[in-house]
């Protein structure tokens, strides 16, 4: 099963991520985990990705695609995969669907994590994780079951995303407005968007997307 999680910044995607992905034994494809790495790495894509990403600003569509390109045809992307964060534009949205068909692959559902605007400065300001095993937190809304200890490695160090702050979220969300909600009327007309309450709790977000996909 191939699955393309839709959302805002915070609207979620991340956490949902890690939950069904213990459900479907499938590949977490996070484009943002894909591109911090690189950034970490230092190499030359990795420092072009440092100065875009930091600033909340999108990475070039081409660029996007050939990354997305390799990792599908990975081992362990071969029962399937959930893209988290990708596509971001209509470009990005063709392209894929291209990609998909040359491979003789397709994308079968799309869920689209709907949320008010005004949590998501809260929801992100507030947003940690392991630095081991990266598992995402909150200070409020999902904090460790040990204070300081990762419940699922037992780390104790915890990061805070760069471009997690006030301004930067503001920012993120217009350029969602702008590039990628025209992508929930294309997947829409093609019978493979569904809409999700992404405010309600965590578990609640958990049990419909499952509902859904039948996992
Ligand atoms: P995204 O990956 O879409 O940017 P995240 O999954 O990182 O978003 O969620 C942002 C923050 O909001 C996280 O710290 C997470 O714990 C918290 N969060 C996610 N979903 C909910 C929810 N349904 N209710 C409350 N807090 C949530
Ligand atoms: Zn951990």
């Amino acid at each position: 099963m191939n699955i393309v999680f839709l959302g805002m910044p915070g609207s979620g995607k991340g956490t949902q991520a890690e939950r069904l992905l213990e459900r479907l034994r499938i590949a977490h494809l996070s484009t943002g985990d894909m591109l911090r790495a690189r950034i970490a790495s230092g190499d030359e894509l990795g420092l072009k990705a440092k100065a875009i990403v930091e600033v909340g600003a999108f990475m070039p569509d081409d660029i996007m695609l050939d990354m997305i390109s390799d990792r599908i045809s990975q081992p362990d992307c071969e029962k399937g995969f959930l893209l988290d964060g990708f596509p971001r534009t209509q470009a990005q949205a063709e392209g894929l669907d291209a990609l998909m068909t040359q491979k003789g692959r397709k994308i079968d559902s799309v869920i689209a994590l709907m949320v008010d605007e005004d949590i998501l400065v809260e929801r992100i300001v507030g947003r940690f994780s392991c630095k081991a095993c990266g598992a995402g937190y909150h200070e409020k809304f999902n904090r460790p079951k040990v204070d300081g200890v990762c419940d699922h490695c037992g780390g104790h160090e915890f990061v805070h995303r760069k471009d997690d702050t006030p301004e930067t979220v503001h920012r993120r969300v217009d350029i969602f407005h702008k590039e990628t909600a025209p992508i929930i009327p294309y997947y829409e007309s093609r019978g493979l968007l569904h809409r999700v309450n992404g405010m309600n709790a965590i578990e609640t977000v958990e049990k419909d997307i499952a509902s859904i996909l039948g996992a």
